[in-house]
This record gives structure tokens, C-alpha cells and sequence, in this order.
């Protein structure tokens, strides 16, 4: 029987080793040495800029196929502030660190799932594929580069679970996708002190702005949750006495499952030309440059079997009944939905990621663990 002492002693070494995005080299080596010391026969797989994923295979019968056991190693930067120490600290049921919460909760959670399969602590159906993946907090290029080499594909993959961390009771089937666009606007240089021979881009742009506001968002009633739209940065102007002729913006749009990115691109294009603006302004629309693709919106419809029997075991686990929830922000699990793969996010609970005093609920370690369990036993 795992104890809870033991998913705690994992995490505890995970938090242990700092793991900022793009310096995953010693995590990885700590999993991979735990992998092959259980017993496993662990590879890495190298991702662009940071260290490498470490993947292994529990199988069960080739002629199935595979649930996907996924987790990031990285976490963010420390943050400011923090009264804990955060490489791990106990206090009562909280355990704090950085990445406490997220996700190296999940990933303990993962690991000790995969410790508990050789031990025989539950017959899964399916063959289990175990990833520890890198980079998620900047560009997935952990999980997209599993994709790319072919190791997570839909044919392979019948269901995937990520460990993100979930709050009891709680936990998603899908998540919102992401759009970030450039919007350059160029106006006509003039001297300052007679700025109506020019056209100054700065009031072009917030005219721009200010149409903006009437974009619709959109509203998914099965998950009550928006779309959103937030305008990141504007750059712009000189210090001389100068009408300034550019300007650019960044939007970011998180959209929902019932949009796509085409539809969101024309509906800013389509409020964009009916703004009145001066004639000889032109303005450019581009997608945000980013290594990866940019993840799209997913969910796992309700009536899943993976949905059904994760509600079923947080059920027995919790005595919760689960309330589905879309994620308000992207992750991992966007590029494996977006596969066609049915897929949740499911880890123990906490609060605080990304900030000062991130902590994890102890004892939702043994439970998801238990939920994790169950998952693998029934869903075939
Ligand atoms: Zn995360």
C-alpha cells in the first residue's frame, strides 16, 4: 500500500532541486535516476533550450493502447517575498516550495503511480506512458516536442491526464486557447508643433483601443466562462518633439472551445475597419511570434469515459461531487487535446502558484494518488 508519507518524501525531493524553465537538466536527471532505480528502462528526449524530457513505459499488452501519465518539471522564477523556504518546508497539512503546488504535486503524485504499477498496487488495462516534460511554463517545447518525434500521438494515446493541480472537488476537462496579436499602426510623421500636418499614431491607436472594447468575447454556457481579451503592452512615440508615426499594441485573447482562432483573428479585423480612423493611417495585424504553435482551445466532452470514471473516483476519494471546469489559461493540455486526445488536468490541490508561499494540501497527495489509481484499474 503507498503511503502518504511516500508521495510527501518525492515531492519533497523534487521541490529540493530548483527547476526554473530552461535549467531542467538536474531534474530530470534526479527522475530519470528514480525511474530506472524502480526498475523502469527511461529515456530522455532533448527539448530546444532547456533540459530534457524523461519518459518511460509501463506495459501491460501491446495490443492495447496507452493512457498518458503527463507532468512539467519546470516551475517559475522565485518569487518575491517569501516567509517559507522555498525548496520545501512542512507545516501542519501545507507543504511548501516553489512548484509545491505546481505541478510538482502532480508529478509526485505520477511518479508514485508509476513506483506503486510495479509493485503491483493496481492492475491498469491500458499500457501507461509517462512523461516529465520541460518548459511548460514558457513554450510547452517539452510536450510539443513529444509530439513532433511521434511518442504522444492520438492513434497511440487513447487517454491523457495531466497533473496539474486541481482544487478539491474540482477539476478540468478542457481549457480556453490563446491568441496573442501584434497590432502596428502607422501614422504620418510631422514637426510636434504642428501636429495637424501629421497624423499622430498614439490617438489612431486609441481610437483603436477604445473600438475594441466592443468585441465580443464570447460565453460558453455549459462551462459558465468567457472569453477574454486584455490588451498586454503598447510601445510607441519619441522624445523629440515629434508626431510620432508608429505604434503597436499587444492583445492577448483567450478563447473558448466553441471559437477558433480564424474567428477570433476576423472579429477583431472586422471592428479594426469599421473604426474610423484617418484616411492615410494603416494598420497591421500579425500573430505574436512563438516558438511553439499556439495552443488551441479543447474539451473532453462530459460523457467521456475518462471524465466519467476521474468524477467517479474524486467522488470516492473526496466524498466531493467534481464540478467540470474549463481552464481559465493554457498549459500542456492544450497541445494534447488539441490532438483529439480525450484529456483532463487532475493533481492534488494547493494555492499560491507563481507567487510568494506556494504550498500544496498534503493530503490530497494520497488522494489523487488514489484517484489515479482507480483511473488506471477501471478505464479500459
Ligand atoms: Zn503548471
Amino acid at each position: 500500500m503507498m503511503q502518504a508519507n511516500r508521495i510527501l518524501k518525492i515531492l519533497q525531493e523534487l521541490v529540493r532541486i530548483p527547476s526554473q524553465y530552461g535549467n531542467e537538466q538536474q531534474i530530470s536527471s534526479w527522475i530519470f535516476d528514480f525511474l530506472a532505480e524502480l526498475g523502469y528502462d527511461p529515456h530522455t528526449v532533448e527539448v530546444p533550450d532547456s533540459g530534457p524530457n524523461v519518459v518511460a513505459e509501463f506495459n501491460v499488452d501491446s495490443t492495447q493502447p496507452w493512457i498518458l501519465l503527463n507532468s512539467h518539471s519546470d516551475t517559475v522564477e522565485a518569487m518575491r517575498g517569501w516567509t517559507r523556504d522555498p525548496y520545501g518546508e512542512r507545516v501542519g497539512d501545507k507543504f511548501y516550495g516553489i512548484g509545491a503546488c505546481d505541478m510538482k504535486s502532480g508529478l509526485a503524485v505520477q511518479l508514485a503511480i508509476m513506483e506503486g504499477l510495479l509493485k503491483d498496487e493496481c492492475k491498469p488495462k491500458l499500457n501507461v506512458l509517462f512523461t516529465a516534460v520541460t518548459d511548460e511554463e514558457l513554450w510547452s517545447r517539452g510536450t510539443v516536442t513529444l509530439i513532433e518525434k511521434e511518442i504522444i500521438t492520438a492513434e497511440k494515446v487513447a487517454y491523457a491526464i495531466v497533473g496539474e493541480p486541481h482544487y478539491l472537488g474540482n477539476f478540468l476537462v478542457g481549457r480556453r486557447g490563446r491568441l496573442i496579436l501584434d497590432i502596428t499602426v502607422h501614422g504620418k510623421a510631422a514637426h510636434g508643433a504642428t501636429p495637424k500636418r501629421g497624423v499622430n499614431a498614439i490617438n489612431e491607436a486609441a481610437r483603436l483601443v477604445q473600438s475594441l472594447e466592443s468585441l465580443d468575447v464570447g460565453y460558453m454556457e455549459e462551462f459558465d466562462i468567457e472569453g477574454s481579451k486584455c490588451f498586454l503592452a503598447i510601445h510607441g512615440g519619441v522624445i523629440s518633439l515629434s508626431v510620432p508615426e508608429t505604434v503597436s499594441l499587444v492583445l492577448d485573447r483567450h478563447y473558448l472551445p466553441t471559437q477558433t482562432s480564424e474567428m477570433v483573428l476576423d472579429a477583431v479585423l472586422e471592428i479594426m475597419k469599421n473604426t474610423e480612423l484617418d484616411p492615410s493611417t494603416s494598420v497591421k495585424v500579425n500573430i505574436h511570434p512563438r516558438p511553439t504553435q499556439a495552443p488551441l482551445p479543447f474539451y473532453t466532452p462530459l460523457d467521456n469515459p475518462l471524465v466519467r470514471v476521474a468524477a467517479e473516483e474524486v467522488k470516492l476519494a473526496t466524498g466531493i461531487d467534481p464540478r467540470f471546469l474549463l481552464g481559465r489559461t493554457v498549459a500542456d493540455s492544450n497541445f494534447i487535446g488539441m490532438l483529439g486526445i480525450p484529456t483532463i488536468d487532475l493533481g492534488p490541490s494547493g494555492k499560491k502558484s507563481h507567487s510568494a508561499d506556494e504550498w500544496c494540501d498534503i493530503p490530497s497527495l494520497k488522494q489523487i494518488y488514489q484517484v489515479y489509481q482507480g483511473i488506471l484499474t477501471k478505464i479500459s
